[in-house]
């Protein structure tokens, strides 16, 4: 079976080839590896081979490696579903928000987000596949909301999220990326410069539509275990 580090390295190289593939820009696609259901020590061993930014679902199991994992200087990413009860550690102890979907978790995240750090990176999930029952706001309601957001003082509005539904085809996982994109330019905020999409199993299409980060987990660490 192959190591972290074979996973890591093989997740880079083709990361590389799609953004080769798709002529994108040298450094223009981040990755963020997606840590959840995972160890402090496996997120270490990722971050030994020079990995910054990790991204976690679950607010309990993630302040414990936050904190287990302060002295490395990672870089936090909350991308999982949001309670409103619980955004307080979330604006107290992560970098960057990836699955905002309402005006009034951002204004709450505005409101507890310290003083003493920098304005929290957030971005809108969007419910860009229309799908009845998943996370993410309207596409109708995306610019009303964008707007707000990005006149939040203690938020720094960077992009929009998305999980489409699953598709085997790459061409048809490129339909919902595209539709994306699209969304993000037709908001004329020239400050935005994140799109974060594609996972393990739709990540060539997602760098072919223009991704700016891809959150992988299972293509870094192997399969999950159930929680
Ligand atoms: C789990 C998760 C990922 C990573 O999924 P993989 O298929 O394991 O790469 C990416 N984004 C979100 C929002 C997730 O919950």
């Amino acid at each position: 079976m192959a190591s972290i580090a074979e996973r890591l390295t093989q997740v880079r190289e083709n990361i590389d080839t799609a953004m080769a593939r798709y002529e994108r820009a040298p450094g223009s696609v981040k990755l963020l590896a997606v840590s959840k259901t995972r160890t402090a020590r496996e997120i270490l061993q990722v971050a030994q081979w020079g990995q910054r930014a990790f991204g976690e679902n679950y607010v309990q199991e993630a302040l414990l490696k936050v904190d287990d994992l302060a002295p490395h200087k990672l870089e936090w990413h909350f991308i999982g579903p949001i309670q409103s009860n619980k955004t307080r550690p979330i604006a107290e102890k992560f970098d960057w928000v990836h699955s905002v979907d309402s005006l009034r978790l951002l204004e709450r995240f505005d409101r507890q987000r310290p003083e003493d750090k920098p304005p929290l990176n957030v971005c809108i999930q969007v419910n860009i596949s229309r799908e009845p029952q998943k996370s993410g706001i309207s596409p109708e309601k995306l610019a009303e909301v964008a707007q707000a957001a990005s006149e939040l003082p203690r938020l720094k509005l960077r992009g929009l999220m998305a999980i489409p539904a699953p598709e085997e085809d790459v061409q048809r996982q490129r339909e919902p990326f595209l539709a994306l994109r699209e969304a993000m330019a037709n908001l004329h905020l020239p400050e935005l410069d994140t799109l974060s999409m594609g996972m393990t199993n739709d990540m060539e299409a997602a760098i072919a539509e223009g991704s700016t980060m891809v959150r992988i987990g299972t293509a870094i660490f192997g399969e999950r275990y159930k929680r």
